[in-house]
């Protein structure tokens, strides 16, 4: 099968709810991608974000080979070693937490949402705060949680007591705060909404107001963990501590999995048996692969990695958006990086691609750089090098 033809099975067979780009892809090596007629690709945002450690990394590679041959999946009411040693390794990664494994992002979310209800349903508490331009998901409550009206048109009714605040605004916070709010919800760096980083002042303000009013603080850090910014979690740069964080994404570097991580603010008692559940949510294979995830990050050194080539990349645009008028701001921190343009960005885009560099838009006019964080300088480079170029075409 040609490339055209596997687009004809997509348009007779597949919904198209995403944008399809018309490039089959079929192999991987770290930072670069081959489509179908052996065309290469430098991916600078390897699988939406999810292929953290770049593609096929032989260390993940063993670690699900090794463990599919034991036992690929096991029922959630047994105990399963590799969960066991992942909840553990994630908790003194960030802090003394307990873990709930599910299968995505969204799935997270939900956890998240249904557990902080529980929570509050003691004191009759339901209310959720969440920011503009957010991005949680797209089941009905992570959805409801998104603050973004394009998600939610012509699916409502949405679920009931959500509210949006301004991102980076604390005044917004405040003024949506009640006798009924139990929680907010953010990312420290919003991804979908165009790479905003939240602000010290913003995170410590919102500890402080959880603190106070007894609400719990939830953390997104789907698209901003596993050392995208150069920290492990990207709460680590702000010195304040989260009450829940939900991961995904770079988690398992591929292979489904999320987890929801919860302090002890949430006491056992609130998620008894039967509460909540995943039938595959951290089964072994899936586990196995993010235990491989953090032990290749420690022995690979990549959070070093990320700080000094995020530097370059950094001074990198900002040579660019000195030269090219068109580009408005740079953005983000590490390795997650927006370039905030005057015009729509989807033709950069695609010229990037017709060069052999695959970039992401969002927001319409944010090109998103999100490289492997095992990126080497020689392809950082040479995908930087395809990007000016872009520019120089296309003004
Ligand atoms: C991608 C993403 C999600 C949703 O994850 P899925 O695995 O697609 O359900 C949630 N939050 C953030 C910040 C994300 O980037």
């Amino acid at each position: 099968m040609n490339t055209a033809e596997i687009e004809s099975l997509y348009n007779q067979f597949v919904l198209p709810t995403v944008t399809r780009i018309p490039v089959c892809l079929v192999k991987g090596k770290g930072s670069r991608v081959w489509n179908l007629e052996g065309r290469e690709y430098v991916d600078f945002f390897p699988g939406w974000g999810v292929s953290g450690l770049g593609h096929c990394h032989p260390a993940i590679g063993y670690a699900i080979k090794d463990q599919i041959r034991k036992i690929v999946h096991i029922s959630n009411n047994y105990l399963n070693l590799k969960q066991a040693e992942l909840a553990e390794v994630i908790s003194e990664k960030s802090f003394p937490a307990r873990l709930f494994f599910s299968n995505s992002g969204a799935e997270a979310a939900e956890a998240a949402i249904k557990f902080v209800r529980r929570f509050g349903s003691e004191t009759g508490r339901f209310e959720i705060i969440t920011m503009k331009n957010s991005f949680h998901g797209r089941t009905y409550a992570a959805m409801t949680a998104t603050g973004q009206e394009k998600v939610h048109k012509g699916f409502q009714p949405v679920v009931p007591g959500f509210h949006y605040a301004d991102f980076n605004s604390l005044d917004s916070v405040k003024r949506l705060v009640n006798e009924k709010t139990i929680a907010i919800m953010l990312e420290p760096i919003q991804g979908e909404g165009g790479i905003h980083v939240a602000s010290r002042e913003f995170m410590s303000g919102l500890r402080r107001l959880c603190d106070e009013k007894n609400m719990l603080l939830i953390l997104d850090e789907v698209q901003t963990g596993m050392g995208r910014t150069g920290k492990l979690f990207a709460y680590q740069h702000y010195g304040i501590e989260p009450d829940l964080m939900m991961l995904a994404k770079s988690l398992g570097n591929g292979v489904p999995i999320g987890a929801l991580v919860v302090n002890s603010k949430i006491k056992q008692e609130v998620l008894t048996a039967g509460t909540h559940a995943s039938t595959y949510g951290g089964n072994p294979m899936v586990c196995a692969a993010a235990l491989a995830v953090f032990k290749t990050i420690q022995k690979e050194q990549l959070l070093q990695n990320v700080e000094r080539l995020g530097k370059v990349l950094e001074e990198r645009l900002l040579e660019m958006r000195a030269k090219f008028p068109i580009i408005r701001e740079v953005k983000g921190m590490g390795l997650m990086r927006g370039l905030e343009l005057n015009v729509p960005g989807q033709v950069y885009v695609d010229r990037a691609r017709e060069k052999g560099l695959l970039i992401n838009c969002t927001q319409e006019k944010v090109l998103r750089i999100m490289p492997a964080i095992t990126i080497s300088k020689k392809w950082l480079d040479r995908g930087l090098h395809i990007l000016e170029k872009v520019f120089e075409e296309l003004g």
